[in-house]
């Protein structure tokens, strides 16, 4: 095993349902850990997929995704050679390693992040830096402008943010791009944007970066508001064909299902669902950050699908503590965050469930 690989933090995709059902007793499993939509998917997503099981899954998918890359292409008026499509937007984070980094190469990240955006470039042997939020969720602009100034070839940046949830605004955006070299990849991952979509702080990203002349992909997924995470299937789009050719060059073949692309070319077509799940997410967002602040816990202000919280204690005892009622959350262990829990919205009387139980636990240990 290469070093570079012998010495990556594992993923860690938060405890497994069955086996808190198992370790614990809970039956009822409330799964706060992956920012998955409570909602789930429309009805004609559900048809897609039973036509497409009817029809039969002995022949292999369409390797190029055709009509789900026309779909794409469609809504977000680009041509398919700029569309990629990826199993899960993850995929398409591994692709982009492999296809553009050399080890020594310098990557620029924000902290806290969502893990992938260190453990891929790391493999290649990348140096991962990263640039801290400030104390309260903001931006450091000097932190940025030291890090760009280091000549980085890719810069990772989310908005909203995991875990935090928090958006860059149109001037934070701008300060980013002002400063990252002209020969960089920038890498929007716009994984929640169907969220902030409303917020007006929230640039969209694609409108902002198909301005420039500079490289940039924006990376989107079905997992997310659309619902469909068991699917697996993201896409990128990239300002270069060149990109995406080299993309596909080392991805596999038939890396997204015939199910998943059928399912999401249903999905995208239904935005009136996609609406819905937005809107009552936010809904929630409003009402469960409003108890956690009243309650005194600091939350951080998202504009997602799921609260950063300090719970000042050990997040991994409070998450494992909310474990034994069945509630299942992601404790942060970076150093700094070391009392933060990730928490998904999700239906209205499993969240209530879940702060019930929060303030309980945390009142024992205050
Ligand atoms: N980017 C971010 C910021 C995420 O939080 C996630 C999911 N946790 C992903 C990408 C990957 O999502 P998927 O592979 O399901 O599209």
């Amino acid at each position: 095993v290469r070093p570079e690989v012998a010495g990556l933090p594992a993923y860690d995709p938060g405890a497994d349902p069955d086996e808190v059902s198992r370790s614990y007793g809970p039956t009822r499993i409330i799964k706060l850990s992956n920012n998955e939509s409570p909602y789930g998917v429309s009805a004609g997503v559900v048809e897609a997929v039973r036509r497409r099981l009817a029809a039969g899954v002995a022949r292999y998918p369409d390797p190029m995704g055709k009509r789900l890359a026309e779909a794409i292409g469609d809504k977000l008026a680009v041509s398919t050679e700029h569309v990629i499509l990826g199993n899960g937007s993850e995929n398409i984070l591994e692709l982009l390693s492999p296809a553009l980094l050399g080890a020594g190469d310098i990557v620029t990240i924000q902290a806290p992040c969502f893990s992938l955006h260190e453990i891929f470039p790391r493999m290649m042997g990348a140096r991962v830096d990263k640039v801290p939020f400030t104390a309260d969720f903001g931006f450091d602009t000097a932190g940025w402008l030291r890090a760009l100034a280091a000549d980085p070839k890719i810069v990772f940046i989310a908005s909203p943010s995991n875990p935090t949830g928090v958006i860059l605004d149109r001037e934070q955006l701008d300060t980013i791009l002002d400063a990252t070299p002209e020969t960089a990849l920038v890498v929007l991952d716009d994984a929640y944007h169907e969220y902030a979509m409303s917020n007006p702080s929230y640039p969209d990203g694609l409108e902002v970066l198909r301005g420039l002349s500079r490289p940039w992909i924006v990376l989107r997924t079905f997992s997310k508001a659309y619902g469909l995470a068991g699917l697996r299937v993201g896409y990128g789009i990239a300002s270069d064909a060149r990109l995406v050719d080299a993309l596909n060059r080392v991805r596999t073949p038939y890396n997204v299902n015939q199910v998943a692309q059928d399912a999401a070319v249903a999905a995208l077509d239904d935005q009136a669902h996609l609406a819905e799940t937005v809107r009552r997410t936010g809904l929630e967002r409003t009402r469960i950050t409003k108890a956690l602040r009243a309650a005194g816990f600091r939350v951080a202000p998202s504009a997602s699908n799921f609260l950063f919280i300090d719970t000042e204690q050990s997040a991994v005892v409070v998450a494992e503590q909310l474990l034994r009622s069945g509630i299942i959350v992601k404790p942060w262990r970076e150093p700094g965050y070391e009392g933060f829990i990730r928490a998904s919205l999700s239906l209205p009387e499993e969240n209530d469930v879940f702060v019930r139980r929060l303030l309980e636990i945390c009142a024992l240990g205050r």
